[in-house]
């Protein structure tokens, strides 16, 4: 009796068809589809290992990548890229968990874009104060103390202003 056979694209093996696997066009002996491939942990297609954006763990398929990185509202296993500035100051940030928070992305949208907003300084007697330093009636001392800045804010403020 003859069972029908194929060989697999990768390791050139004959195999019965009931453990052929088709990939891309492409067949495969059930070993090597499973050493090639992997499936995305949000929708479940299959992707090569080599095109998985996510982690081992985890694996991301090419669209849901781009799905997540307009999305608000993240999965339980999403990891940010770090974004590396170099030697110097440290920046850190926050991650921020919201436990019945509902999953509307443009409100999550909304709280991201005021916690990575640069913070606005806003003095509303700056003008003043800053006008009557420059015409020399009080010093820059007192006009730091005023306006509760400290001197390299100050400066550059004035400097913008
Ligand atoms: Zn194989
Ligand atoms: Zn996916």
């Amino acid at each position: 009796m003859n069972e029908p056979t194929f060989i697999c694209t990768r390791c050139h093996s004959e195999f019965p068809v009931l453990e052929r696997r088709e990939f891309e066009g492409r067949d495969y002996c059930t070993r090597c589809h499973e050493a090639i491939t992997t499936v995305c942990h949000v929708c479940g297609a299959r992707i090569k290992h080599t095109r998985n954006h996510g982690t081992r763990k985890t694996p991301l398929c090419e669209c849901c990548l781009h799905a997540r990185s307009r999305a608000g509202v993240q999965d339980y296993y999403y990891q940010p890229r770090p974004i590396f500035y170099g030697r110097g100051p440290r920046y850190l940030g926050v991650e921020l968990e919201i436990d019945c928070g509902g999953e509307s992305d443009s409100s999550a949208n909304e709280i991201m874009s005021v916690a990575n907003a640069e913070k606005p300084i806003v003095r509303d007697n700056f003008d003043a104060v800053v006008a009557l330093w420059r015409r020399g009636e009080i010093t820059a001392a007192e006009a730091q103390r005023r306006l509760d800045m400290k001197p390299s804010t100050f400066y550059r403020k004035v400097r913008r202003s």
